[in-house]
């Protein structure tokens, strides 16, 4: 992608659009007064009382009107938790970060005391955090412990629309924990569920006609711009309506982007800096990414109030679209895309895919330009394009593997998954075929006189791990191949986002310095080989620059190797190494994925040996040159083509080994 030409225009048609109320803003000098300030403020009062009154409760405000920073602290505030902890579950760790660190302020205490938050790899509280931010993976977690969520007298179920599939499991573990505490005379657990857009009666229906709270929102108008014609590159477009405006509009102005995806994200940040220095008589620029990928402090700019002579633009994911508020936008612009996790029951492949938004994203990221004075929205597609948006997202439960959810509400003690209590059930053939997954990983097996599965003590090992059970399974392996060393460096790796910078400006430099961690033996000793050279050198700062490696995802990868090794030490795993040689850990690697296995067909392309499906490698793979006969694959991305991503030259001896009747039967199944 090249640098927007100088004079370009894109055509903008300007479209009716009005907002629900518009009201004058305040100026916001003290935190105190900003939280009297909130639309949310007046209605306090009546929040408390019918939150007291109900066991559930509903709630539903504009993003930006303080449903998240505010409740907790009012219910806390008129001691409706009855001293216990309350928890608040956001399905982004981002969000749980920023928003307990803005409400540890808002109480004028350190994080990590009265206020904390939980996130995966992290846990910043304390026996005295009483309002505990936690992403939903974690409570769930929680739940697997102890099912009835003991410590907690409330739990809020934040940013609900977003139906995370973690959300959506978490809503059933809750009303279900709720039960049982009625049931066996505990203290009651107080359920609120909050959201920025929701189906209202499908959300109440399902928590006992629980009552609604509607809250008073705050909007200025917004000036919605679509193109005249479909755009074929979204990010070009962005860049070339960014310029449009920042040449335009005075400093002080900001501006957030919305795209898809981190790679992207950076390319973006990092076009906009270099065109920036160029441009005269425009005022300075502070060009932040936002991504959920990225380390707390680095999120923590995006809400830093911009100098006077400045101009502030967010590029970021769909994270700022309702989780966190952005103070200072007046202008947005919308790719109208995002980047989506989609499973194919039917082919066994969950993918990563950037797709086309659904109308109620659009729309929120739109009222994004309107929080404290008039904005503009400019959406990169055409009004037809939007119109033919679909109205809602997809839960997520109905688009994705669900192997690890499966595993761990069996952990919970939930044996009949087809049966449980979802709000929006997943299709069958998704169910079954996570728990036939889960069967040929060891996790599960049938009961000697029933159909019914159990967890194995495999698999209860397994669901110890916060993992892709795939992940876990290869961990709990690398004791028989004796290379768990390994094995959790390069889980750990996997784990973070990318460890390789690569700059579309030195493009030749980073791929010639990245050529002396690449291993013909594929990525996963690649990876292994950037995070042994990574630990011969301290995590030396200026190693990892002139190396074009990311040091912030790289130090994330220790704290994650740090803790998954700690959940090995619980188990009681032996530790072993098997220094240089490779063999080990790609037999290992053969045995937990076996699943996603490809091999060379006789015209040169890879077929998956799970169903037959033709896929190519990534060009960012170190065997991007190579035909080796057989690999084992960790993700699988579709752009043009579908691209096995972080791959491995395995036997296919070692397959078999792994697991010989599941390839018998595909073998069978071939030849019939
Ligand atoms: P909601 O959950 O209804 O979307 P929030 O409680 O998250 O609203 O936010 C309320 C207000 O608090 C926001 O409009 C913003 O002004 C302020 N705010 C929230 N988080 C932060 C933060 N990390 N830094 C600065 N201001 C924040
Ligand atoms: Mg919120």
């Amino acid at each position: 992608l090249g640098p927007p030409e100088k004079k370009q225009k894109l055509n903008h048609v300007q479209t009716s659009y009005s907002p629900k109320n518009v009201s004058k803003g305040s100026s916001f000098e003290e935190l105190r007064d900003a939280r009297r300030a909130l639309p949310i403020y007046p209605a306090r009062q009546k929040i408390i009382a019918e939150i007291r009154k109900f066991p559930s409760a509903i709630v539903i405000g504009e993003t930006g009107s303080g449903k998240t920073t505010q409740i907790p602290q009012y219910l806390l505030e008129a001691g409706v938790n009855s001293g216990a902890t309350i928890a608040v579950t956001q399905p982004r760790r981002v969000a749980a970060i920023s928003v307990s660190q803005r409400v540890a302020q808002e109480k004028n205490t350190n994080i990590g005391g009265l206020v904390g938050y939980c996130v995966r790899f992290e846990d910043v509280t304390s026996p005295a955090t009483k309002l505990k931010f936690m992403t939903d993976g974690m409570l769930l977690r929680e739940a697997i412990l102890d099912p009835t969520l003991t410590r907690y007298s409330i739990i809020i179920l934040d940013e609900a629309h977003e139906r995370t599939i973690n959300t959506d499991v978490l809503f059933g573990v809750v009303k279900a924990a709720q039960r049982r505490r009625l049931k066996t005379g505990q203290k009651l657990l107080k359920i609120i569920v909050m959201s920025a857009t929701m189906d209202v009666d499908h959300f109440s229906e399902y928590f006992n006609k629980a009552p609604v709270l509607y809250l008073e929102g705050r909007q200025y108008p917004i000036q919605v711009m679509h193109t005249k014609e479909p755009q074929s590159d979204y990010l070009f477009a962005s860049l070339v309506t960014f310029f449009q405006i920042h040449k335009e509009a005075p400093a002080g102005e900001d501006v957030l982007i919305f795209l898809t995806g981190q790679e992207e994200i950076e390319s973006g940040v990092k076009i906009i800096n270099d065109m920036a220095r160029n441009l005269k008589d425009v005022p300075e620029l502070m060009v932040i990414p936002l991504y959920a990928a990225l380390p707390s402090q680095t999120q923590i700019k995006a809400f830093a109030k911009t100098p006077p002579s400045c101009r502030k633009v967010v590029v970021a994911t769909n994270i700022a679209e309702t989780s966190i508020t952005i103070p200072g936008i007046k202008f947005v612009i919308d790719s109208g895309m995002v980047k989506a996790k989609l499973y194919n029951p039917h082919s066994g492949l969950d993918l990563l895919k950037v797709v086309t938004a659904s109308k109620a994203q659009v729309l929120q990221r739109t009222g994004r330009a309107g929080r404290e004075s008039p904005g503009v929205c400019y959406r990169l597609f055409t009004e037809s394009e939007f119109q033919s948006m679909s109205t809602n997202t997809v839960p997520e439960i109905q688009r994705c593997n669900l192997a690890s959810v499966v595993l761990q509400l069996m952990a919970l003690g939930i044996s009949d998954v087809l049966t449980f209590d979802f709000m929006d059930k997943p299709a069958p053939e998704s169910i079954n075929s996570a728990l036939e997954e889960l069967v040929m990983l060891g996790a599960l097996e049938r009961q000697s006189n029933s159909d019914m599965l159990k967890l194995t003590p495999l698999g209860k090992q397994m669901a110890a791990f916060p993992l892709d059970p795939r992940f876990a399974k290869v961990i709990l392996l690398a004791k028989e191949y004796e290379c768990l060393e390994e094995i959790l460096s390069i889980i750990s790796v996997l784990s973070v986002d990318s460890v390789l910078v690569t700059l579309s400006s030195k493009r030749k430099e980073c791929q010639q310095s990245h050529q002396k961690f690449m291993s013909s033996d594929g990525d996963h000793i690649t990876l292994l080989n950037i995070y042994r050279a990574y630990k011969s050198v301290n995590g030396n700062k200026s190693w990892c620059f002139d190396n074009f490696i990311n040091a912030r995802n790289m130090h994330t990868a220790q704290e994650v190797r740090k803790q998954l090794r700690e959940i090995c030490e619980r188990n009681g795993m032996t530790f072993s190494s098997c220094g240089r040689d490779s063999t080990p850990i790609r037999r290992c690697l053969a045995a937990g994925f076996f699943l996603n296995a490809a091999e060379l067909s006789k015209d040169g392309d890879f077929i998956t040996m799970a169903n037959r499906t033709k896929v190519s490698i990534h060009p960012s793979s170190s065997l991007f040159q190579c035909k080796p006969a057989c690999v084992v694959y960790t993700e699988l991305v579709k752009t043009t083509k579908c691209y096995m991503r972080t791959l491995s030259v395995v036997d296919p001896d070692w397959l078999y080994e792994a697991a010989p009747t599941y390839f018998k039967r595909k073998k069978a199944a071939v030849i019939s």
